[in-house]
């Protein structure tokens, strides 16, 4: 646990396991147009934007997958130290793109990543960090929303439940009055993907492919349903569910066959 902080700002420290860090990029955009937030808080510890690295926070945001068994130690640290953990877009929220490595041997990616250096890096699946850790919130996205960043800091800050949407994409969508993709003989998986995005792929053309998450109780047979009645192969619609949800999908097949 952390110390008490002397100034009453709390402090906030960022970590990074398998990842782009687009989303700490994010983080270091949003936080420029956002003084008010960076006054309010310390950190401590950000390699993306500072040399610095304390090791004693309140907050830690964390981006990216446990992909190996290092990873573990690390995050458990992480936990025991900060009060608050927060994911830290797709990768942590869910596995996110790394995760489609799982639908392949481990040892054919770990050649097609490093060729004949394999023996020399460690990895096994990549998994969302709270497969391993206990995680009080997730901010979704790849990458997370810049402004969303801001809203969940400051509910944090104040001790209130971030706002972060349950309801499907296809509410904004429809708000936005877009025409709907399926109608234009495109598909997108809006029904069953959490909001929050502003419907931003449908609303440019593209279709969702779920980087904020499934719904609570999504309906992802039906889904698929409507996936293949629009013309989608059976490959075509898993490699959309699967794209950033890999981890979500086989928990799931784990889950049934043990019913
Ligand atoms: S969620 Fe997307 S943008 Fe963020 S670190 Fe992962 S791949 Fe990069
Ligand atoms: S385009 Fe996608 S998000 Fe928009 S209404 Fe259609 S299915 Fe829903
Ligand atoms: S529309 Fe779907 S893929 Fe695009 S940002 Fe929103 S949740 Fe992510």
């Amino acid at each position: 646990m952390s110390e008490t902080p002397s100034n009453g700002r709390p402090k906030i420290a960022f970590f990074d396991f398998a990842s782009c860090e687009g989303c700490q990029l994010t983080v270091v955009d949003s936080l420029q147009t956002h003084l008010d937030l960076l006054n309010a808080v310390e950190i401590v510890q950000f390699r993306e934007a500072m040399t610095e690295k304390g090791e004693d926070y309140q907050i830690a945001f964390i981006e990216g997958s446990c992909t190996r068994e290092a990873d573990e130690a690390r995050l458990l640290e992480i936990r025991e130290q900060a009060d608050v953990v927060v994911a830290l877009g797709a990768c942590a929220h869910l596995g996110g793109v790394n995760a489609l490595k799982n639908l392949h041997p481990l040892e054919d990616t770990r050649r097609w990543v490093y060729g004949d250096k394999a023996d020399w890096y460690g990895t096994y699946e990549a998994r969302p960090i709270g497969a391993v850790i206990e995680v009080d919130l997730a901010i979704p996205g790849c990458p997370i929303d810049r402004e969303e960043f801001v809203r969940v800091v400051k509910a944090v800050l104040i001790g209130k439940t971030p706002p972060i949407p349950d309801y499907p994409v296809c509410v904004e969508c429809k708000l936005k009055e877009n025409v709907c993709l399926f109608d234009i003989g495109k598909f997108c998986l809006g029904p069953v993907v959490r909001a929050g995005c502003d419907a931003i792929c449908p609303t440019y053309g593209d279709g969702c492919e779920g980087c904020r998450g499934f719904i609570p109780h999504p309906n992802q047979n039906a889904m698929k349903d409507v996936l293949a009645k629009a013309g989608l192969t059976v490959e075509e619609v898993m490699s959309r569910m699967t794209m950033f949800n890999t981890y979500q999908l086989q928990e799931q097949l784990v889950e049934e066959e043990g019913r």
